[in-house]
């Protein structure tokens, strides 16, 4: 088996708010859990959404809860080559195919599969220069088992469609990013919210194509707020209070389904929580399958 490496991967768009901390805590956790190497990398491939030092006040706060990259952070923008030649790979493929359609563009800037799947109108049309490039998705079902959510099963043709791996304006799409970087940096488990679980058939397709390792995914139900709805970083109620940063933790702790631990400090808390998290999330898999004999003394 190859070592456990684990990663948080946040995009700076906004403050680190509580629903990110959860995150953060789970992979952390995870890896900790696991005696793996946890990675920050910084997803800053949307410069027009993105705020200038807010990366660094990411990993500056992270660090304060204890969470620091093991290895140095790593940032997308620094990627460009990377991605290109994941691209020049898919295109040599005959696995991509142009989009100047108005609707590509809306549908481009959000990874969210619930819009309606992309008919395919730009497969046999000719585009101007400027144009997104799709990957031209086949039939069939992809399907994994997640380590929370059990089998998950979804056909990319009918869910989502040819989807945009390099935007009309240039910008990666973060699909492709996110497959090209867990590869490189060797990420073993990805552990995220669930709301990226619907993702992962197209990162699984995408793997696929480029000849690249899946992960393990372990996707956590999303911390939602008192009304029921998902957290956004645009959402001030939800920044972090850095003067109570236990409480910051017991809330987030909280917020990936666990009993307060009560602990006095951040080492006693990290201690508590580990051992809990390897309890309901490790146990099966470090557990000695039950039909093999006993060892005896040799
Ligand atoms: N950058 C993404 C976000 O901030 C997360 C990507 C991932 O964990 O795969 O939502």
């Amino acid at each position: 088996m190859r070592s456990y490496r684990g990663r948080f991967a946040p995009s700076p768009t906004g403050p680190l708010h509580r629903g990110s901390l959860a995150a953060a805590l789970a992979s952390w956790l995870d890896t900790r859990a696991h005696s793996g190497k946890w990675l920050i990398r910084i997803e800053d491939i949307d410069p027009p959404r993105e705020q200038r030092g807010i990366a660094q006040e990411h990993i500056a706060l992270l660090a304060r809860f204890g969470m620091t990259s093991d290895e140095p952070v790593l940032y997308q923008s620094t990627r460009t080559s990377a991605y290109q030649g994941a691209l020049q790979q898919l295109l040599a493929a005959g696995r991509t195919y142009r989009c100047d359609c108005p609707r590509g563009r809306r549908k481009a800037q959000s990874p969210d599969a619930s819009l309606a799947p992309y008919p395919g109108t730009c497969r046999t049309r000719q585009v101007r220069s400027t144009a997104a490039t799709r990957l031209l998705v086949p039939p069939g079902v992809v399907g994994f088992t997640d380590r929370a959510c059990g089998w998950f099963a979804q056909s990319v043709e009918q869910s989502v469609g040819d989807f945009v791996i390099q935007r009309i304006d240039g910008l990666w799409a973060y699909q492709l990013a996110v497959v090209v970087d867990d590869a490189f940096q060797e990420v073993t488990d990805v552990v995220r919210g669930a709301d990226l679980l619907d993702n992962t058939p197209r990162q699984m397709m995408l793997q696929q194509a480029l000849g690249l390792p899946t992960p393990r995914y372990l996707h956590l139900p999303l911390v939602r707020d008192a009304c029921g709805r998902k957290l956004s970083k645009q959402t001030q109620a939800l920044a972090i209070d850095v003067q109570n940063l236990l409480a910051e933790l017991e809330h987030a702790w909280a917020h990936l389904g666990f009993e307060p631990t009560g602990a006095r400090g951040l080492e006693a808390f990290q201690r508590q929580a580990i051992s809990a998290w390897r309890r309901r999330w490790c146990e099966r898999e470090f557990a000695e399958p039950a039909s093999l004999p006993a060892q005896g003394p040799a």
